[in-house]
């Protein structure tokens, strides 16, 4: 249920409601919104309890509403306005697109450090790579571990990115936790429970990619997961569904944009890397995805594709980053939107 305070309802009458909802055990999320104050509040028979302690007759109250959809904490019934998510000093679901770019997997610091320099020279804000690899066979590179860590902190202390990396399961939470700005969780991992509850439970903003099979509502019902520990930054990124077509990796389903920002108030990226195969065809459906009102991308980008350890098919040259990066200036631009601060 939703409790929707009037519109000049007082601090006093809002601290009220919370505190007699609280003393009656139920879960609050208290959303402040420009026009006005919205109370989550979720337990067991809400409907009838809050009924019947009268909560619409308290002062300051406008109406006690169910929540329609399935997830109480992403959708809009909630928290109307969109969300924005602060990364240190970064905002992502703001006016400014954010872009992810940089190889799929750390493998030595020559190979990053080289992205990391050359990504940030062509307008990303954040370092993606991979050190923990959720690999398909358990015989090709599954990553530096730790070591990864401690190249991605390197190369965040030498370009000021910020950094996002995987984390593939539960006992790896807490170390990840201490090096990323940002935790992913991969599309094999959308449906762990576990690790959603995990990652809930720290104070780090999550990448939550799309699993290769899940609908919009199994993927919105986990960010809930996430968010009902208490982790309300949580951003979307879609990174292509399975069809029936295998030109492509994936189908990527650019619908997705419009389709979550209807539907919930969390940012949005695209992942046209994962999402085609193909490097190129990297350029054209990151276009579409900011022309589709994407918040960001996640792009994967190497130093020598053909000798990269995976992914080397769908990575683009840092020339080619660069020139996907001038056409997304000038998409952004059409779209009211901008990659630099201004
Ligand atoms: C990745 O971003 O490196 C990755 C493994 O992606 P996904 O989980 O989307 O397959
Ligand atoms: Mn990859």
């Amino acid at each position: 249920m939703i409790v929707v305070m009037q519109h000049q309802a007082s601090k006093q009458s809002v601290d009220n409601v919370l505190d007699r909802l609280s003393k009656a055990g139920f879960q609050l999320h208290i959303s402040e919104g420009v026009s006005r104050t919205v109370i989550g509040v979720i337990g067991e028979n809400t409907k009838e309890r809050l009924a019947g302690m009268a909560v619409e007759a308290m002062p300051g109250v406008e109406k006690v509403v169910p929540i329609l959809h399935p997830f109480k904490l992403a959708g809009r019934d909630l928290k109307p306005e969109q969300s924005r998510i602060q990364v240190g000093d970064l905002v992502i679901g703001g006016k400014e697109i954010h872009v992810m770019a940089g190889p799929c997997a750390v493998e030595n610091e020559e190979q990053l450090l080289s992205v990391a320099h050359g990504v940030k020279k062509a307008g990303a804000t954040i370092l993606r790579g991979g050190a923990y690899k959720p690999r398909t066979s358990p015989y090709s590179f599954q990553g530096l571990e730790e070591e990864g860590l401690k190249l991605l902190a390197k190369a965040r202390r030498e370009t000021g990115l910020k950094i996002v990396t995987e984390v593939t399961g539960v006992e790896f939470v807490s170390i990840v936790t201490e090096y990323a700005d940002i935790l992913q969780v991969g599309a094999r991992n959308m449906q762990n429970f576990q690790l959603l509850k995990a990652v809930g439970k720290t104070n780090k903003p999550v990448l939550l990619k799309r699993g290769a099979c899940a609908t919009f509502e199994e993927w919105i019902l986990a960010a809930e997961y996430i968010m009902a520990e208490g982790n309300f930054n949580v951003i979307f990124c879609e990174r292509g569904i399975r069809t029936f077509e295998n030109y492509t990796r994936n189908t990527l389903d650019i619908s997705s944009v419009p389709v979550l920002k209807h539907l919930t108030h969390l940012p949005v990226i695209v992942d046209p890397s994962h999402g085609t195969g193909k490097w190129h065809l990297v350029t054209p459906m990151a276009l579409a995805a900011v022309a589709a009102g994407a918040d960001g991308l996640m792009v994967e980008v190497h130093p020598a594709p053909s000798e990269a350890l995976s992914d080397g098919p769908q990575s683009l040259t840092l020339d080619n980053f660069l020139s996907l990066m001038e056409q997304v200036r000038a998409v952004a631009h059409a779209v009211n939107r901008q990659l630099e601060k201004q």
